[in-house]
């Protein structure tokens, strides 16, 4: 545990707030002394306008228990969706998942892990956003229980608006209540309660069987995935950014076509190697 919160700080003290544009080639390829950890929207899977929108294809849902299985069981899913969203959107797979950027996860051997904030100041927030979005076309609240996510993908003309509105709304919702702040994303805002992110939640993970003692591979698209790509940085793994812009990742990949393409070259050197 002490290892950990000396890792855990360690990776707030080398994440930049503002990594300088770089190249990155593709990462190398995935071997089975790998622990995989993979983001959904935008890693996985293609955006879409709403998270209700985003399906998971076959490709993908034949994939991942390959991956899996040629891991030993090293592969999580870390996502800032609720876990029960990525439960449905995956039914039927039974992964480790950690939600909402680390405050819930599902261990390999199915215990619940969850880290509930002080839900002070939220009630009034999450009144005053549902009003807030009510008010404006193509805004959309998403309650997941001990975060609230604003998307304004289909209405990108009000970012700077949504941006401004959410960091008074919260000044004035916790003014008495610090450990909340809020999290940008890719035509979303979150806001959710510090101290943790995706990068504690790998840390977790890598103490325990069958993550241990295997090389950290992350997989991300957006800015919430830069914590999670500094952890396995620290723990001397490879962190693959999905698309443009600038990253705290050692590696890059354009698209999510290209991940899948790279995943599936695990998979096919699994099968491979049964025949
Ligand atoms: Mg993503």
């Amino acid at each position: 545990m002490a290892d950990r919160d000396a890792l855990a700080t360690a990776v707030r003290e080398s994440l930049s707030a503002h990594p300088r544009p770089s190249r990155r080639g593709p990462p190398p390829p995935l071997h089975d002394g790998c622990a995989l950890f993979l983001d959904i929207d935008g890693t996985l899977l293609e955006l879409g306008p709403t998270p209700d929108s985003v399906s998971v294809d076959a490709g993908v849902a034949a994939l991942l228990p390959v991956l899996a299985g040629r891991l030993h069981g090293a592969v999580a899913l870390i996502t800032g969706r609720s876990m029960a969203d990525a439960d449905r959107l995956f039914r039927g797979l039974s992964l480790p998942i950690a939600g909402q950027h680390g405050l819930e996860r599902r261990a390999a051997d199915g215990s619940l892990h969850r880290h509930l904030p002080s839900l002070y100041g939220l009630e009034r927030l999450r009144r005053d956003l549902t009003e807030f979005a009510a008010r404006h076309d193509g805004l959309m609240l998403e309650d997941k229980g001990a975060t609230l996510a604003l998307h304004y993908r289909q209405a990108p003309r009000l970012a700077s608006h949504v941006h401004r509105t959410l960091r008074s709304h919260l000044a004035a919702a916790v003014a008495s209540e610090s450990g909340w702040r809020l999290q940008p994303g890719k035509g979303i805002v979150e806001v959710k309660p510090d101290g943790r992110d995706k990068g504690t939640v790998i840390l977790e993970y890598m103490e325990e069987t069958p993550f241990s003692r295997r090389l950290p591979v992350f997989v991300g698209d957006d800015k919430t995935d830069e914590y999670g790509f500094v952890a396995v940085t620290v723990a001397g793994g490879w962190a693959v950014k999905v698309g443009r812009g600038p990253t705290n990742a050692n590696y890059r990949l354009p698209n999510v076509a290209a991940v899948r393409k790279w995943l599936t070259a695990l998979g096919s050197r699994a099968a491979g190697r049964k025949s």
